[in-house]
């Protein structure tokens, strides 16, 4: 075992605070608050191994996840891309997910077994994930593929649909195979967010196509080099479950419950937004500066992801620009001009960082009672 390890397991054994699991989690760590009926659960479905074309061992998978205090993952392996194969020889394609749960006993992160279903466009790649066995998906025919998922009960999602190697617009197109997929229940949602990359076309189709919006990491390397020691976080899907379970998460994913984020740009169905950005601003004090009509508010972000407002009230600010930001975990200070003196402010700010629809931002109000 290693020392670190053994050390933070003392650590916590001796404050007994985590009972029977213990913590691997730095200033990585990601956090959004829970909505009105719903737990935030971050999830992150879409990742590579070496046991398809990744260069990490499954647990790795599984250490990065609890750094950034990920509630749930999946590792998608190709079923049908598998460079290493001569390398690391291994008929069953559950492996992964089996060394994943294995990494993650003594943790409190949910392992989701999945796969990826990969063709070339028109077809594309998807996700098929709370699967109960890979290698009965593994079929020539993607038709096949496809009504196998659905016969395990997956939740399955196109992947990078914006992907220039398969789209070289960098536009989705979307197929009469994907129609036909959506009509017979075999297809549920769609990547707006792969790695980098952000596709506005991919959200049209979700909202058109009545699909659940994903974000995910699809990482082969290492996550710190891709994203933590750049600064940046990993896209995440956010799924708003009943509860802190396996059989809640899949139910959230069916329901569409979901919004992708990467840093700061938050994506989806203004009916989880704007909740979500909701609770991640609290007004910590609202009083006027004596004598006059200027209401002071102390606003703090209490969630991972620099938020980004603009005023949408009839009264303008003392001190700040009309848009203004702020940063994950900082607070600020507003001044408003409200002209009479009120008991109770109607805060209505936009959030430019948020997207409900292409070129679509939620505006969020708040209640808020001057002291
Ligand atoms: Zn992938």
């Amino acid at each position: 075992m290693k020392k670190r390890s053994l050390f933070i397991i003392l650590l916590f054994s001796c404050i007994a605070f985590y009972g029977q699991n213990h913590t691997h989690q730095g200033n990585l760590a990601l956090s959004y608050p829970n909505i009105p009926g719903y737990l935030s659960l971050k999830a992150d479905l879409h990742q590579h191994t070496v046991f398809s074309d990744g260069n990490v061992w499954p647990s790795i998978r599984v250490q990065e996840s609890l750094r950034e205090n990920l509630d749930a993952i999946s590792l998608t392996e190709h079923l049908e891309y598998q460079p290493h194969l001569e390398d690391i020889p291994h008929p069953d394609r559950n492996r992964a997910y089996h060394l994943a749960l294995e990494e993650a006993q003594d943790h409190d992160l949910l392992i989701v077994p999945g796969s990826e279903i990969t063709r070339s466009e028109p077809i594309g790649h998807s996700n098929a994930v709370f699967i109960s066995d890979a290698n009965k998906i593994l079929n020539d025919a993607p038709e096949t593929a496809f009504s196998e998922a659905k016969k395990q009960r997956a939740f399955v999602f196109w992947n990078h649909p914006a992907w220039h190697a398969q789209s070289p617009t960098g536009t989705p197109i979307m197929s009469d195979f994907q129609k036909e997929r959506i009509k017979n229940g075999e297809l549920h949602g769609i990547e707006v967010i792969n790695s980098l990359d952000y596709a506005e076309e991919s959200l049209a189709l979700a909202l058109e196509y009545n699909l659940t919006v994903m974000g995910t990491s699809d990482v082969h390397g290492l996550i710190a080099w891709d994203y933590t020691e750049k600064g940046d976080h990993r896209p995440i899907t956010l799924v708003f479950a009943k509860e802190r379970t396996l059989p809640s998460l899949r139910e959230a994913l069916f329901a569409g419950r979901t919004a992708a984020i990467f840093n700061d740009l938050m994506v989806g169905r203004a009916e989880y937004l704007e909740p979500l950005i909701k609770a991640s601003v609290e007004v910590l004090s609202a009083s006027y500066i004596e004598d006059t009509a200027v209401l002071e508010l102390e606003l703090k972000n209490i969630c991972s992801s620099d938020l980004l407002f603009e005023n949408q009230m009839p009264y303008t600010f003392y001190t700040k620009a009309p848009i203004f930001e702020i940063k994950a975990g900082e607070t600020v200070v507003l001044r408003i001009k409200t002209l009479d003196i009120l008991t109770e402010l109607n805060l209505r700010l936009a959030a430019l960082g948020a997207y409900t629809a292409p070129k679509q931002h939620p505006v969020i109000s708040w209640k808020v009672k001057v002291m």
